[in-house]
């Protein structure tokens, strides 16, 4: 369904969510992916999960928001795993309340991970991509990169700026041979959603709430993760060879566009 995709994958967030069903994903697809994740305990549970079923695959505890940790640990799969051929972005938090009422703290970790953290990852993989003139990166940023939410100030504009680099990025390495994309979920059953909302986000997230969302979800439904990483491994693959620079909104049609 995705084509052709081969070589080494290294996977941010990899223990979240989404994060977990782009590994499980490229493992389908029988790539070595090295799982990235500051969540170390769930990192290793699924790592020996994977590992069990015969799947190549190194876990690499990691928190992106530190650049040394992340130059380290992409040097670390290129000597385990060999030549990193694709990137994913998804390490992400999210801090909501009221733009008024965020504290420094909320706002400076939410862009030190969901910002720095793109930054970083994409910043030390393009270096070794670079020389070998090939390669692809997606980065998953948000719906809410381009549509203005209710007490998601702080999330909202670091995605935008993940996204924007990921774009510039593109701009940059397209010369090189290397494909910078983004992914834009809207809601999506995952911990971070429950964690948000907990039992109440599903129907109203699809309903739509006037005070929180503007449309609600026009195909009536959240996404699972398995949407977003469909999207993620078809802009990885070669079947996206000619596309670069591109925001792929999955979000059951929630940004009207
Ligand atoms: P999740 O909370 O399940 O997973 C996020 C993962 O990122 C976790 O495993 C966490 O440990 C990891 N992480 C956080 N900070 C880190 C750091 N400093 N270093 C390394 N790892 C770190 O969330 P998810 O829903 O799977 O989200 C994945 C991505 O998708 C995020 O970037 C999120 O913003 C984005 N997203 C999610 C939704 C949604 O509704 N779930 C919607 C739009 C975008």
């Amino acid at each position: 369904m995705t084509g052709p995709l081969s070589g080494v994958a290294m996977v941010t967030g990899a223990a979240g969510g989404i994060g977990a069903e782009v590994v499980r994903a490229l493992v389908d697809a029988e790539l070595p992916v090295a799982l990235i994740d500051r969540d170390v305990p769930a990192l290793w549970e699924l790592a020996a999960e994977l590992d069990a079923t015969g799947a190549r695959v190194l876990a690499v505890a990691t928190d992106v928001t530190d650049s040394a940790d992340v130059d380290t640990a992409v040097a670390k799969v290129e000597v385990e795993l060999g030549p990193i051929e694709y990137l994913v972005n998804a390490a992400g938090v999210l801090r909501s309340g009221p733009a008024a009422e965020l504290s420094d703290e909320e706002w400076d970790t939410t862009f030190a991970v969901n910002a720095g953290g793109v930054f970083h990852a994409s910043r030390a993989v393009a270096r070794v991509m670079v020389p070998r003139r090939r390669g692809a990166i997606v980065t998953v940023a948000s719906n809410a990169a381009a549509t203005p939410r209710m007490s998601m100030s702080a999330y909202a504009a670091s995605k935008a700026a993940s996204a924007m680099f990921t774009k510039c990025l593109g701009l940059e390495l397209a010369g090189h041979g290397i494909r910078c994309n983004v992914v834009a979920p809207g809601s999506t059953r995952t911990p971070m959603l429950t964690a948000l909302q907990g039992d109440a986000a599903e129907r109203a997230s699809v309903d739509g709430v006037p005070a929180a969302y503007r449309v609600g979800i026009p195909l009536g439904r959240i996404a699972e993760p398995a949407h977003i990483a469909d999207a993620v491994l078809f802009l990885l693959s070669e079947r996206a060879a000619h596309i670069t620079m591109h925001d792929l909104t999955v979000d059951g049609g929630a940004a009207l566009g």
